[in-house]
Formats: structure tokens, C-alpha cells, sequence
């Protein structure tokens, strides 16, 4: 079924303009994109992103952002470029092999994180404490490695998202300083949407599976998507899971259940979208697709 509105994006019209525009007729630039122009769009803030785009015949390119990430675009490829949560907010971009194209530079917004606590894990859950406890975590570990790895080679992320859980209530926000059983951990890099066991979940937008583990030690039921390049949901606690590792599944159709499995208080799905190493605010890009 499909569900939500369609994703509109004209990343041409955007307020939020970053080029690396070249003047054609000006002085003479000798390796210039041969197209002029790219363009950029998304949420400036800590957690935020930008999908920049190149006109349709232009060729490939890697941007270089100084956040540490270096990314190809082309004309059938736009590139997504994330700020984490601790993202130094000074930012430039430069096109690698391209010294005569200017960096674009710009400032980002600060995050605001709440502080969530959360009280009566089963202490094992905040830290393994058997030989076996450790082993698995281990094993889930390598398993997990193989799946950031993977690079669909497709945008499906610049087509948009619509939430996972329709009719859910959102249970925990994104950056939050977690304190497990009285303990400052790491903080919160998803968006948690409260649902009874079973509710179905849906494929926020097209992906590839790229894992898919019914007993993982802390995330329990996990499912990983590859929405193209390395843009990646993680969804965590699934009580099902529905579709198999190397299948392509649709914006909307069902991928499996929410539940409470592995390091969860109570059911819900925790929605992480990562790319590469770095986890964007499944908020903002929400936001951005509507
Ligand atoms: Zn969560």
C-alpha cells in the first residue's frame, strides 16, 4: 500500500541555495564543472543534511565536506550530505580534483537535546556481562559491519520518506542524552514511535535489505535498508520481520512488526537513519520530504 504524500522536491527552487557555480563565459577556469551549477537543499542544523543535485547530463564528481565525508554525484545521482548530532558547526564543501572551484562555506544551526532517563533495563542490557553476553554482542558486531558496508547503487532517498508506523505516538526524539538506569550512555540517534506489538511497519522509501536478524543482543529484531549509496534506515525491537536480506521493497510496503525485543522497555520501533558512519534526525528528514 502506499501511504503518505508523495515526496516533491525541486532542489532547484529551494531557499537554500549552495552552488559551485562557474562562470562559463569569465575567465578561464580550466577543469570546470561543465555544467555550471550544483544545487543544494536541507536542514542546516546539527543532525540536519544537504541532497545537492547536478543537472541531468552532467558527469560524476565527489564532494569532499569537512565534516569527513566524501561522496560521488552526477547528473542521474544526487549525493546526500549529513551533519551529526556533534557536527563542528563551521562547514565547507569542495569538489575533489576541482582546485579552481571555490569551497562553499557555511554555518550550521546548533541542535537542542532534550535529556531522556530511563529506568529498569535489566542491567545486563546496558552492559553485557557474561562470556556468552559479550560473545554474542560480538558476532552481532561483525555481522552488522558487513551491512554498513554495502552501497546500493540508486538515490531512492532523494525521492523522500514517510514514517514507518502510521498512527504511532513518538516516544523518543533524536540527540537526546540518554541516562540508562541512572548512568549518562551515549545519546539517542533515532526517533522512537510507541505502537502495540505487532503494529505493522512500513518501508519509509524504497531500499535494498540489506540485514535482516530476528535476535540481535541489544537491538533484538533489526532490520537494515539501503536507500541508495549508503543512506541507510536501521530499525530496531521488530517482533517480525517480513522481507529477506538482497530484496528491494517499496515506499510503503510492509517490512514487519513493531515489538520490544532485545534493549527496550516497552514496544515501539526505533527508526535510526544512518549514513555511513554518521546518523542523520529521522525528524528533519521527514520534514524535508513533505
Ligand atoms: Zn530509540
Amino acid at each position: 500500500m502506499e501511504n503518505g504524500a508523495k515526496y516533491q522536491m525541486n532542489p532547484f527552487a529551494s531557499s537554500v541555495m549552495v552552488g559551485f557555480v562557474v562562470a562559463l563565459g569569465g575567465p578561464v577556469v580550466a577543469q570546470a564543472l561543465p555544467d555550471a551549477a550544483m544545487s543544494c537543499a536541507g536542514p542546516k542544523v546539527q543532525g540536519g543534511f544537504l541532497i545537492c543535485s547536478l543537472p541531468a547530463d552532467a558527469s560524476t564528481y565527489t564532494l569532499v565536506s569537512s565534516t569527513g565525508m566524501k561522496v560521488e554525484i552526477s547528473g542521474e545521482h544526487p549525493a546526500l550530505i549529513p551533519f551529526g548530532r556533534n557536527a563542528d558547526l563551521q562547514v565547507s564543501l569542495t569538489v575533489e580534483g576541482q582546485p579552481d572551484i571555490p569551497p562553499t562555506r557555511f554555518t550550521l544551526e546548533a541542535g537542542a537535546w532534550a535529556i531522556e532517563r530511563i529506568d529498569g533495563l535489566p542491567p545486563s542490557k546496558v552492559t553485557p556481562r557474561t562470556p556468552e553476553q559479550q560473545q554474542k554482542v560480538a558476532a552481532d558486531w561483525t555481522k552488522k559491519q558487513t551491512a554498513w558496508s554495502h552501497r546500493a547503487p540508486a538515490s531512492w532517498f532523494a525521492d523522500g520518506f514517510v514514517e514507518p508506523v502510521v498512527a504511532s505516538r513518538t516516544s523518543g526524539v533524536y540527540g537526546s542524552q540518554r541516562i540508562l538506569n541512572g548512568t549518562p550512555r551515549n545519546p539517542h540517534l533515532g526517533l522512537d514511535f510507541a505502537a502495540p506489538t505487532g503494529t505493522k511497519i512500513i518501508a519509509p522509501a524504497t531500499a535494498k535489505v540489506v540485514l535482516a536478524e530476528p535476535d540481535m543482543y541489544f537491538e533484538g529484531g533489526l532490520l537494515v535498508l539501503d536507500h541508495g549509496a549508503g543512506v541507510m534506515s536501521v530499525m530496531l525491537h521488530l517482533s517480525r520481520i517480513d522481507v529477506r536480506v538482497g530484496e528491494q521493497v517499496e515506499q510503503g510496503q510492509t517490512i514487519g512488526a513493531v515489538g520490544m525485543t532485545g534493549r527496550a522497555t516497552g514496544p515501539h520501533l526505533h527508526w535510526g537513519i544512518k549514513v555511513r558512519d554518521t546518523y542523520i534526525n529521522p525528524r528533519l528528514v521527514l520534514d524535508f520530504s513533505n
